[in-house]
């Protein structure tokens, strides 16, 4: 545990704000751009650290609202941490908790110092604020935790006022709160649609030096149009040398539009979530292997993809499977969406270095079909 974070540019696109880079953590080396997959309850769901080591993932990203309910971050504390609680060698990315608290609206009340809310387990009333954030996070121990913010809606222009000067406090607090200094502690910028906030709130922050950026509150509702524009608006914003991190995104097509526009990090539910829904990622598109056509189909979810489903199994097995509520085609697709979303970044990665990054983005975005809706995470 002596190496401390640090981030490295390595390259940057001609065409684009596209960035490759190297985080160095205390648990390992994360290239950027990365997808960190998500472990809401200190587990990929259906997965086992050595399937995530198998797929490549360089990142896991845990909730601090989920493990501080149940089982109770003092309890993970006592075995070492996550790392020694699931088992996972490699880094850690912890949330703040505020997504979540902010997310159980007409349970949760705001106040300046913090937020009260209620259990979606039990009904039992707890409270955050930004120094308890930090002391949870530095209980659970991930080599990259987040500040406590407010995610607000994004619409709302009085209101994104009112909750950026709030956020900000805040930041100030959790820097303050901080004890560990083997953690790498993100602000996170906010101020919904609106350019002027969201500059706003990139040059406070950036003023904090921090050693990276969350950029939080979308992907929550707004147009991509409006997404983009935002990510547009921090970018020259924001330190060149820190990472950037776009919560909850994304999609195949948001990863490579937000690379675009200068972000390095990653993490959504979208991957694992809908494999669990019987729904997998091709490069055409994506399947729902639910469907009566791919009953007797015995090629695999995609020829030429190296996953282990792809390379065992056929699309109707998969079928089988998941018509019959078998917990292996649960861990099948989702092995294949997760290898399919961290072949996509690791290939985004390669052609930034090497200078064929644009035409790489050209080439997936005019196959890939994308499919409309919201990915964020929720509480389900
Ligand atoms: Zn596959």
């Amino acid at each position: 545990m002596t190496m401390t974070f640090s981030f490295k540019l390595l390259a940057q696109d001609t065409h684009s704000q596209a960035r490759a880079g190297l985080i160095q953590t205390p648990h390992g080396e994360i290239p950027t751009p990365v997808f960190a997959p998500v472990g809401t309850q200190a587990t990929v769901k259906t997965l086992t650290p050595a399937d995530l080591a198998e797929l490549g993932a360089n990142l896991i990203l845990s909730n601090t609202y989920h493990l501080y309910l149940r089982p109770g971050a003092e309890l993970i504390a006592g075995f070492g941490g996550l790392h020694g609680f699931m088992q996972w060698p490699g880094p850690i990315l912890t949330d703040s908790g505020g997504y979540q608290v902010f997310s159980l609206s007409g349970l949760r009340k705001i106040d300046e110092d913090g937020v009260t809310f209620r259990s979606h387990l039990d009904g039992s009333e707890h409270r955050f604020t930004p120094e308890l954030s930090i002391a949870v996070q530095e209980q659970l121990g991930a080599d990259i935790i987040m500040a406590f913010d407010e995610c607000p809606p994004p619409n709302d222009y009085d209101y994104n006022i009112e909750a950026l000067a709030r956020t900000h406090r805040w930041a100030e607090r959790c820097l303050v709160a901080q004890r560990r200094p083997d953690q790498a502690l993100y602000g996170i910028v906010q101020g919904g649609i609106f350019a002027d906030l969201r500059a706003k709130s990139a040059e406070f922050l950036a003023a904090l030096e921090f050693p990276g950026y969350g950029i939080g509150g979308l992907s929550v509702g707004e147009t991509k149009i409006q997404m983009h524009e935002m990510l547009e608006v921090i970018h020259p914003i924001l330190p060149r040398d820190k990472p950037r991190y776009l919560m909850g995104v994304g999609s195949p097509e948001d990863l490579f539009e937000a690379v675009a526009r200068g972000v390095d990090q990653f993490d959504c539910v979208l991957p694992t979530r809908i494999a669990r829904n019987g729904a997998v990622f091709t490069e055409s598109g994506r399947l729902n292997l639910r469907n009566a056509q791919f009953a007797q189909d015995k090629n695999p979810i995609e020829a030429g993809c190296h996953c282990y489903t792809c390379r065992t199994f056929s699309r109707g097995y998969l079928r089988h499977l998941i018509i019959a509520k078998e917990i292996l085609g649960l861990r099948l697709t989702t092995l294949h969406n997760l290898h399919f979303i961290l072949e996509t970044m690791r290939r985004i990665r390669q052609t930034i270095l090497d200078g064929s990054f644009a035409q790489y983005k050209d080439d997936f975005l005019a196959a890939y079909q994308p499919v409309p809706e919201a990915n964020r995470q929720t509480l389900s």
